[in-house]
């Protein structure tokens, strides 16, 4: 399939980046996986293999906005935790705002993944 996909959890949100990834364990495995450092490290622990970027706070989320500044990401899946503060909370805004300058589909939350997901495989399948 070939989609390149961006995978960030803030901590609170990491048990339920590890459950969605676990169930949607045949979508993800087509794709190209890339991560915040630390969510990288959860990802790879359930053996996918994902291109690890940095930590979030340390600029990963930075790194994600240059990629999808620059046509390298097709999907992000973004678990946001709305009840913790984050110090790079600029960083945040700035990738979400990036996704919305170049159209690229953005989940903050795993029913939004859920449907997000099933639409492009649904699109996928139209295609062929
Ligand atoms: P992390 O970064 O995966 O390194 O924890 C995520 C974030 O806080 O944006």
């Amino acid at each position: 399939m070939g989609l390149n996909v961006a995978l960030i959890a803030h901590d609170g949100k990491k048990p339920e980046m590890v459950s969605f990834i676990m169930s949607n364990k045949d979508f993800l495995d087509e794709a190209e996986l890339y991560a915040t450092g630390t969510t990288g490290k959860h990802i790879a622990h359930e053996g996918f293999e994902v291109t690890p970027l940095l930590s979030g706070p340390l600029g990963g989320d930075a790194q994600i906005a240059t990629m999808v500044a620059t046509g390298k990401i097709d999907l992000v899946i973004f678990f946001r935790d709305p009840l913790d503060k984050h110090p790079h909370e600029p960083d945040v805004q700035m990738l979400m705002r990036q996704c919305d300058v170049h159209n690229i589909p953005l989940a903050t939350n795993p029913k939004a993944a859920f449907y997000l997901l099933r639409g492009i495989e649904y699109h996928l399948k139209k295609e062929n």
